[in-house]
């Protein structure tokens, strides 16, 4: 008989993380035996908490904040794309220890993939944190011009020098506009005034709490067309659940649960 296989996901402070529900509807609807645990990790215990959850034999981590970065340089082996982006949101045990991965950029494509076609588009990304690392890693992928407007103008220009596009400023010309700062996050904040705000542009919004933001209402009232960042935080899974278990669950009843969640 095999056992449970133990996964989890690391974060500080605990808070509300909707990674339970989409890992167990994952594990009940491919019925996995498998259990998920929330650990609050403190930075500092980072290191120590990997060794001994690590011994203790557990499968997968998805890692949120703030862990993101720091796992890079813990995780024994570290796959090409998390590296690239230098963030990872998944660690696996494998043969050789803890791999790190990178499934945010994954989500982000899947989720615009069907919104295209996009080469030779061009996107403004809002942000420059790690989450926004992962878009432009994804539309670079997808073929697009990167813009990257962010409040402190710094961290853009260190994130387009590591992965390329351009600093530009909030009213750069654009057919794709990305939310991926934090603004409207629990608040009824935007990020970018309504004003430039494009009809027959596509904006993605990553804030997923609420579903619909001040951002996306604008938007749809302005006439482009709004997609909401729960489809990513789904997608993400998805390939998360697959990475250790080589199956994929159903991204529509992920999705449902965790509409009932938020
Ligand atoms: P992060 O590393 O802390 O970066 C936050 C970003 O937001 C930075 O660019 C920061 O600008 C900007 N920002 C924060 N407050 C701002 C303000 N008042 N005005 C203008 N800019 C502001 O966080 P992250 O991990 O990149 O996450 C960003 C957002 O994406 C969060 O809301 C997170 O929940 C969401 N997210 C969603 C998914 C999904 O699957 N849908 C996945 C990952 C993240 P500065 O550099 O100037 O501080």
């Amino acid at each position: 008989m095999t056992a449970t296989a133990r996964c989890g996901v690391i974060l500080h402070p605990a808070g509300h993380t909707l990674s339970p529900v989409l890992h167990e509807t994952a594990y009940r609807e491919l019925e996995l035996d498998a259990s998920f645990e929330v650990f609050d990790v403190e930075p500092d215990a980072l290191a120590s908490t990997l060794c001994e959850l690590g011994s203790a034999g557990v499968r997968q981590l998805a890692v949120s904040l703030p862990h993101k970065e720091a796992v890079i340089r813990l995780a024994d082996r570290v796959a090409p794309a998390a590296h690239r982006i230098g963030a990872a949101n998944t660690l696996t045990r494998t043969a050789h220890g803890f791999e790190a991965a990178n499934t945010d950029w994954i989500g982000v494509v899947r989720t615009l993939e069907p919104l295209g076609p996009w080469s030779g588009r061009r996107a403004l990304v809002l942000g420059a944190g790690g989450a926004a690392r992962a878009v432009v890693h994804a539309l670079r992928e997808l073929g697009l011009h990167v813009g990257v407007a962010n409040r402190t103008r710094e961290r853009a220009e260190g994130l387009v020098r590591e992965l390329g596009g351009e600093v530009v400023g909030l009213d750069a010309p654009h057919d794709l506009l990305v939310n991926a700062t934090s603004v409207g996050m629990s608040s009824d904040a935007t990020p970018l005034p309504r004003t430039l705000l494009r009809p027959g542009t596509t904006v993605f919004d990553l804030v997923y709490r609420p579903l619909e933001t001040r951002l996306l209402r604008e938007a749809r009232a302005a006439g482009c067309r709004a997609q909401d960042g729960l489809d990513m935080l789904v997608y993400q899974a998805v390939e998360q659940v697959e990475i250790w278990s080589g199956r994929r669950p159903d991204s529509r009843a992920l999705r449902r649960a965790a509409e009932r969640a938020l």
